[in-house]
């Protein structure tokens, strides 16, 4: 296995950025496993009228549906079979739908030894929601990023906002904190504080000094 600097922590605390830009200065290829689960949502929002009718299959069906799915992940980018997905798949309502899919067992199965496969290949910077504890639990070194409710629901609002969606600030709140909610509280592979990560607060820091942060430890450490 190549080395792994896995990130993780909740929606909106700088990951992606962060990840990005640490890939970056360190010549590693950046992982984001969040895109994997939303084209998966996306996948099936097309698929099936209601994302109910997919969820009241029964256990095989629901694996066959799944197991079907030609999913390629290069460079930052999402493909689903030769499409890429990875603007289509910010959608609010993907993000809404990921949160759901990405409680059943089958489905974060699926996606486990896609994510694991990167290592192989290559030195990753794999950010997500249990990089730390699941996918990477040997990594090279863990960060767990978080930040207050608030600010993450005002990054969230001012991203959306600025790639074009109509939403309202109230309504980023709500998203956050029932993401929050899912995220955390679901059986398989919840969101949690591995104890050997390096926890940082980005409330108060820029994303630029959260990514110093992250390149000093690993430096420090190395
Ligand atoms: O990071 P992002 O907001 O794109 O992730 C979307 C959703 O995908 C998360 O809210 C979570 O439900 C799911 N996810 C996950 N495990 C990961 C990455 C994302 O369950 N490793």
């Amino acid at each position: 296995m190549k080395k792994v600097i896995a990130i993780d922590g909740p929606s909106g605390a700088g990951k992606s950025t962060v990840s990005r830009e640490v890939a970056k200065a360190l010549g590693f290829q950046y992982l984001d496993t969040g895109a994997l689960y939303r084209a998966v949502a996306y996948y099936l929002l097309k698929k099936f009228n209601h994302i109910n009718d997919f969820l009241s299959l029964n256990e095989q069906e629901i694996e066959k549906e799944i197991k079907n799915i030609k999913i390629h992940y290069k460079n930052g980018r999402v493909f689903l079979s030769d499409e890429d997905v990875s603007d289509l798949i910010r959608d609010p309502k993907v993000g809404e739908i990921t949160s759901q899919i990405s409680m059943l067992k089958v489905v974060r199965d699926f996606l486990l030894p896609i994510q694991r496969n990167f290592a192989k290949e290559a030195n990753i910077v794999a950010e997500g929601r249990d990089m730390t504890t699941v996918v990477f639990p040997d990594a090279w070194k863990k960060f767990y990023l978080d930040a207050s409710t608030e600010i993450r629901a005002k990054r969230r609002f001012e991203q959306l906002i600025k790639s074009g969606k109509n939403i309202t600030f109230e309504e980023a709140l709500k998203d956050v904190i029932e993401r929050d909610k899912k995220d955390s509280l679901r059986e398989i592979s919840p969101l949690r504080i591995s104890s050997d990560a390096f926890y940082i607060d980005t409330s108060e820091l820029t994303l630029q000094e959260v990514v110093s942060i992250v390149l000093k430890k690993v430096a420090e450490d190395a």
